[in-house]
């Protein structure tokens, strides 16, 4: 049964009057249920409780907070069917995926909780000191991460698991130490509401102070942007679209104290096709390509929207096998009106352009539920370059096709590139080595190089780099996926001739932890002498 409140600190209320609805993606149908959106009073409430329990979990031993973590996991996977049915009413994702993303989700919480019984995120670095040194002796210096304190954390309503109320930057936020805040996304916020009882559970299984997790729901802005206002928030998460992260951005600079925002946003994520590779894999690589542009309906941040191809035969075969391929593809239902809206303006504002063909699905019937016809559009390098507005995501099932003339079309196309996601580059057997240049120009652009592969699928790995350059990301330097994503929400602190025993035991000489050090240039588990 949901309530439709409002989850601070472990008491459930809803004070306003304002509420919303969730939305049945296959009828259009409002549930019954009132989400009330929380009001500034509940925020406040919120954050005042993250400040506090902040104030004892900074000082918890990694080991504890894995222990939340894990508990969470079980907690979770405990409510699985329930979560399941009802995030699928929700979003209209399908139990299949659904019970991947679920997985996943899980997996993330774990592979935090592993990080932290390891020991290696906090950095811990010595630079013994040297007396003799001259002209002047150097100090001893250690350094190490430490949590920032209460993180807001805003979902995504495409992830309604991975990206949401326990999805990777709250594991993140919770593995650093910092309680979070999440701002549910209003297009599931029943799904929200069953997380925060399992997060509930997992705080009061271990202990935690109730204000370590808060789940705050609504629609409309005015929740996510005071939350950001507050004054004793430290950071914040995000997942969604460009405009939302642009706004929150800006919201956060605003401050008297700015603070930082980790935006992870839209993307077309180019894929680069040679000649080699349409002449050696063509039809196997419009089967890939048809498959990774279509799946989810599209609706994934690695979509790929970009398809970029040498002018010629070859290429027009290949985008007219892979447009029967696209549009063959039964159209689904997307997640929600503002998805569906978004791309038909997005969409009819490409198609204007001159020199743009555009292909829609032909049998495409007007839905029930939320839906776009598969669309595929075709266009010149020299379009391409001079229209900015053809690097907008169509966040839905819509590809654009740029051939280019020559390699040096090739490279004012790939310098035009806003900052991505993911680039990736699908070649012949013996041009390898030949590619090196446009290796080279995409490395700049993106975030992750897939090779003679496909960019949708995510790994939740220690390597994976999810974020760029903007507007991919707002801090290229940083991920939202993988367990480096911890290190956005701690910050290092030098200490400078302490006396052992006041140091953190991460520093202390005899290593009591045990975790691996940088101690004068030599990464070792060794001891001090
Ligand atoms: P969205 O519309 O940006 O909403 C995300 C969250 O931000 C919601 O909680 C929304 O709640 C809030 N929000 C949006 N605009 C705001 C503003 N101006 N001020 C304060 N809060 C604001 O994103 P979405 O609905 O999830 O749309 C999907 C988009 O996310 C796509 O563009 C997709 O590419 C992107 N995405 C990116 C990734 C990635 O990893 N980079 C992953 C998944 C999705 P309110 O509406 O209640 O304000």
């Amino acid at each position: 049964m949901t309530t439709g409140e409002n989850s601070i600190a472990g008491e459930w209320q809803a004070a306003g009057g304002d509420f919303f609805h969730s939305v049945d993606p296959r009828t259009r149908q409002t549930g019954e249920t009132r989400f009330y959106s929380a009001t500034a009073q509940e925020i406040d409430a919120a954050v005042r409780a993250a400040a506090d329990a902040f104030s004892s979990t900074r000082l918890f031993p990694a080991t504890t907070l894995a222990d939340f973590l894990d508990t969470s996991a079980e907690e979770i996977e405990a409510s699985a069917d329930a979560l399941i049915a009802t995030a699928d009413a929700e979003t209209a994702l399908g139990s299949v995926r659904l019970n991947g993303e679920l997985a996943r989700t899980t997996g993330q919480l774990r592979a935090f909780s592993a990080l932290l019984r390891e020991g290696s995120h906090v950095e811990a670095v010595i630079d013994s000191a040297l007396p003799d040194r001259t002209p002047l002796p150097r100090p001893d210096i250690r350094r190490m991460l430490l949590p920032l304190g209460p993180v807001a954390v805003f979902s995504a309503s495409n992830f309604p698991f991975a990206f949401a109320t326990a999805g990777g930057d709250s594991a993140a936020a919770f593995a650093a130490g910092c309680p979070v805040i999440v701002k549910g996304h209003p297009g599931h916020p029943a799904t929200s509401e069953l997380f925060a009882h399992a997060i509930n559970a997992a705080v009061s299984a271990c202990g935690f102070p109730p204000g370590y997790f808060s789940l705050l729901q609504g629609d409309g802005h005015d929740v996510g942007r005071i939350l950001v206002e507050h004054p004793f928030l430290e950071a914040v998460g995000f997942t969604g679209s460009l405009r939302g992260g642009r706004a929150l951005h800006d919201v956060a600079a605003q401050r008297p104290r700015p603070i930082p925002v980790f935006a992870e946003m839209g993307s077309i994520n180019p894929v680069v096709i040679t000649a080699g590779a349409l002449a050696e894999r063509g039809d196997e690589i419009v089967q890939g390509l048809a498959a990774s542009a279509t799946l989810g309906v599209g609706q994934f941040c690695t979509n790929p929207g970009l398809v970029l191809l040498p002018a010629g035969e070859a290429a027009s075969a290949f985008i007219a096998a892979s447009r029967d391929a696209m549009l063959a593809s039964e159209s689904g239902i997307l997640l929600n009106a503002s998805v569906e809206s978004g791309l038909a303006q997005g969409v009819a504002r490409s198609a204007a352009l001159d020199n743009v063909q555009t292909h829609v699905h032909e049998d495409a019937t007007q839905a029930e539920g939320f839906s776009y016809p598969h669309t595929v559009m075709q266009t010149d390098a020299a379009t391409f370059v001079e229209n900015a507005d053809l690097q907008e995501e169509h966040f839905g099932p819509v590809t654009l096709f740029v051939t280019w003339k020559g390699d040096e079309e090739l490279d004012r196309v790939l310098r035009s590139l806003s900052g991505q996601l993911t680039g990736s580059i699908h070649c012949g057997n013996e041009e390898a080595e030949s590619l090196r240049p446009l290796l080279d120009a995409l490395r700049e652009k993106v975030g992750r190089l897939v090779w003679n592969g496909y960019p949708t699928g995510v790994e939740v790995t220690a390597a994976m780099q999810h974020g760029g350059p903007w507007p991919a990301s707002n801090a290229a330097g940083t991920t939202s996926v993988g367990t480096n994503a911890i290190r956005r929400f701690m910050r290092p602190v030098a200490w400078q001739d302490l006396p052992d025993e006041l140091l953190p035991e991460a520093l202390q000489n005899s290593n009591p932890l045990g975790i691996v050090r940088l101690v004068n240039g030599e990464l070792t588990r060794e001891p001090l002498s």
